[in-house]
């Protein structure tokens, strides 16, 4: 086995010393050339996501989308926008769905579809024709035409991540070298972290991960709220962490995990629990009003999923209908993606949170002052 990546990944630690996790990560999804989703549309293949199990998802999250946009004045122009749009399948559904709110279609497009792989843009390309699209390297890139309304699911995840070590009251970061044996793996860099003192008071032993990425794609749609309105929903597999992550690196091919994923750069997806922790606090240091993240399966019942599924269901055979309740039951199950999966509302400073999330508890607690 000797990859065009594991190559290049071997020279350079070879060269100058082990190799930071999230450049290593980096490279394995996003090298130009040989990346892991430059090279393939692994939807499907490899692992299958919310927008892919029912047509129900990229509806629902287009009508809570286009209830924020009624709620912030109907503003036009504006723009929908999707980050790593995957098959296109979400936006096809969440465009079917902007048709009951008229003038949402017209406010709303052009599209703005950022994706960082060819491949995938080309599968999009063909999935939404006909449907008005663009796309971008980047939300920067992306024009600002008024107030912006976005969603990203299963974005977060595949962003990389650093590790660290808690060992005797100091941080150590894991990094990619190559062991006695001549295989890339983790080992810990000799010298204590500068991050040290901002991380998590925790048990000796333990892990922590860290994702300057995902603060920096936060921080990036926080801008845009800030500057123009609108709102945004971030859907991934994660939670709050209170004290260390843990490892959760999670490499998966053909549907299976991988459990040594280091000589196999850029052919197996590689994703990790996102901790919404930070990302809510750049969303708030930014101004922005913030909700959940709550669960997906609360979230999609809030929505409505029940009487949705309930309503195309009538029009199907009984197999049929059988089987777009088994999805929808998928989504919603907390034994399946219901819990484990969450949903973080956003919206631009003093603006209407898109619906779907419990109100904030306004009650006064018994004592205290008025
Ligand atoms: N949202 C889709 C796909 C999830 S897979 C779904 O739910 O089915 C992750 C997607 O994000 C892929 O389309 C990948 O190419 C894209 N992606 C990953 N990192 C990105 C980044 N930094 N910017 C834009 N797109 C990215």
């Amino acid at each position: 086995m000797s990859g065009p990546l594991l190559q290049l990944l071997r020279r350079k630690i070879e060269a100058e010393g082990p190799i930071r996790l999230d450049e290593w990560w980096q490279t394995c999804l996003y090298h130009p050339g040989h990346g892991y989703y430059a090279t393939r549309v692994p939807l499907g293949a490899d692992f299958i996501t919310s927008p892919e199990i029912s047509q129900v998802f990229g509806e629902l999250i287009g009508l809570s989308l286009v209830q924020a946009w009624l709620d912030q004045g109907s503003p036009a122009p504006a723009t929908l926008a999707e980050i790593g749009p995957g098959k296109g399948t979400l936006m096809a559904d969440a465009w079917r769905a902007l048709g009951v709110a008229p003038g949402a279609r017209e406010a709303l497009a052009p599209l703005a579809l950022v994706e960082v792989s060819a491949s995938m843009r080309s599968f999009q390309t063909n999935r939404l024709r006909g449907l008005p699209v663009r796309w971008y390297d980047t939300l920067e890139h992306a024009p600002a035409a008024g107030p912006l309304f976005l969603v990203a699911n299963e974005l977060l995840d595949a962003l990389p991540i650093r590790q660290l070590v808690h060992l005797s009251g100091l941080w150590f970061e894991r990094k990619v070298g190559i062991s006695g044996s001549g295989h890339l793996g983790l080992m810990l860099d000799p010298r204590p972290s500068a991050l040290g003192p901002a991380l998590p008071a925790c048990p000796d032993g333990s892990i922590h991960e860290i994702s300057p990425a995902r603060e920096i794609m936060a921080r990036s749609i926080a801008e845009r709220l800030v500057a123009a309105g609108g709102a945004a929903l971030l859907i991934d597999y994660g939670d709050v962490y209170q004290g260390a992550t843990g490892d959760t690196v999670q490499a998966v091919r053909g549907h299976k995990k991988i459990h040594d994923p280091f000589d196999l750069p850029g052919e197996v997806d590689l994703t990790s629990r996102v901790d919404f922790g930070p990302v809510v606090a750049a969303f708030r240091a930014a101004g922005c009003e913030v909700a959940g993240p709550v669960p997906q399966g609360e979230y999609l019942r809030a929505l409505g999923i029940e009487p949705r599924t309930e309503a195309l269901a009538r029009n199907l055979d009984e197999a049929a209908a059988a089987d777009l309740w088994s999805r929808s039951q998928r989504l919603v199950d907390p034994a399946r993606m219901g819990r484990l999966f969450k949903v973080l509302g956003v919206a631009a400073p003093g603006r209407p949170l898109p619906p779907g999330f419990p109100a904030p508890d306004t009650s006064v607690p018994e004592g205290a002052a008025p």
